[in-house]
């Protein structure tokens, strides 16, 4: 996950006080359930240091890489022409901003199952989470002050790295009608380079691929609080996810669709070429980006859940008699100036809220800009220096016309109450 590219929001972070919810989840005998003890393995080895991080071009992120092709092999899973390893050369934004000219060497990891059904067997649906994370680089981490310190990033992204091993062993025992293309990006957190490496380069004729599922941060499952993102992007996905969801054994999740098929990961370079998505994603939480992101707080048991709804959503796409209905949307404008995407508040918005007017908060980081000024949990911002907030995208956009040191009036909804509050906003990482 990448906030920082694909909206320029750096303000995200930090509720502190929230535990993993790990409820007893006891999968109906009979039927084919995801394995919570194989989704903590993977996680454990991809998120262990001796990775490193993982991060695009070191040798952690080929070892990760070099791990996901031998799962591949033993799942037997079938490679593309020169084998599971889709080579290519990271340029990233970020790299030529620091003068690094060079690009670093990485690969995209590839497998895929053919489909039953003779005909839309010509047709695939991928499925696909980033492998990358951070590594010992402090340049888009939210503690800089960690310095080198190993991002092992076991939410961000070795839990969708788990997930997807997963559908691929749940779907190889009995494959759907159409083909299953699974896709481990690098390059993720650099920029979705992997991705749209990947679209640009697509194994299979691309106009045959129908539908694209994202896994970024599934590992955190609290309160039984899902969001899919892209519940929009065709006009079935809203009541199919719906239906599989209120299906599901034991007890449906309680999932957030929302609409947009432009988000902070690698579904967004599908949806750019009008493909249908979903991003599967268990909510952001203090750890985001932070050498504290450690495998030991993943609810492997909540991820199984998250992985067996998704396998009905998938089957439900995969099986079905007709394709999708796309549906396009514009791209929301981004933001570009440099000052201004440091500016900093300190909020966490609610990724759930969508069905909000205004942007609410789903905590404050401590002594950040937005506590001293008197914000807090569950506050919705309605206006931000003047400019109205409608939604998160609204309210960036407004953040980032002020600089470090401005002093801005906010005006927040507090249960019945309209309050004015002011504050001073300071710098990322300052
Ligand atoms: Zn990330």
């Amino acid at each position: 996950m990448q906030f920082e590219f694909t909206r320029g929001l750096t303000v995200l972070m930090a509720v502190a006080g929230i535990t993993a919810c790990s409820s007893a989840y006891i999968p109906t005998a009979g039927q084919s359930h995801a394995d919570s003890a194989a989704i903590r393995r993977d996680i454990e080895y991809l998120a262990s240091d001796r990775l490193e991080g993982r991060l695009a071009g070191t040798p952690g992120n080929d070892s990760a890489a070099a791990y996901l092709a031998r799962r591949y092999k033993d799942l037997r899973l079938s490679a593309f022409t020169a084998g599971y390893l889709q080579p290519f050369d990271a340029r990233s934004a970020e790299d030529a901003h620091m003068g690094r000219t060079d690009p670093r060497h990485t690969e995209n990891v590839v497998a895929v199952l053919r489909g039953q059904d003779p005909v839309l067997r010509d047709e695939y649906v991928v499925i696909g989470a980033h492998f990358d994370h951070l590594g010992r680089s402090s340049t888009f981490a939210q503690d800089p002050e960690a310095k080198d310190a190993i991002r092992n990033g076991a939410d961000d992204n070795a839990s969708g790295t788990a997930a997807v091993l997963e559908l691929a062993r749940l779907l190889a025992a009995k494959p759907p009608r159409r083909s299953v293309i699974f896709v481990n990006f690098s390059g993720e957190e650099l920029g979705l380079l992997g991705s749209q490496w990947f679209v640009g380069h697509s194994p299979v004729p691309f106009e045959r691929v129908k539908a694209m599922i994202n896994f970024d941060m599934v590992g955190r499952l609290r309160n039984d609080k899902l969001i899919v993102y892209g519940t929009s992007t065709a006009t079935e996905l809203k009541a199919l996810v719906d239906s599989v969801n209120a299906a599901s054994n034991p007890a449906p999740l309680k999932v957030t669709g929302v609409g947009d098929g432009y988000g902070p990961s690698d579904q967004t370079s599908f949806y750019a070429k009008d493909i249908p998505v979903l991003h599967f994603f268990t909510d952001l939480h203090e750890d985001y980006h932070r050498a504290t992101d450690d495998a030991d707080k993943i609810n492997a048991a909540g991820e199984a859940r998250v992985v067996d709804l998704a396998l009905g959503v998938v089957r439900a796409i995969a099986d079905r008699q007709t394709q999708l209905s796309f549906v396009k949307m514009a791209a929301p404008v981004q933001s570009t100036s440099r000052e201004g995407s440091q500016t900093y508040l300190g909020s966490v918005p609610d990724m759930a809220a969508s069905d909000v007017a205004g942007m609410r908060l789903m905590g404050v980081r401590p002594d950040s800009p937005a506590d001293k000024g008197g914000l807090k949990a569950g506050d919705v911002i309605v206006e931000f220096g003047g400019a109205p907030v409608k939604d998160l995208y609204s309210y960036t956009d407004a953040l980032y016309t002020h600089k470090p040191g401005d002093t801005v009036k906010v005006v927040v909804l507090r249960g019945t109450e309209r309050l004015e509050l002011t504050v001073t906003l300071g710098k990322r990482g300052g």
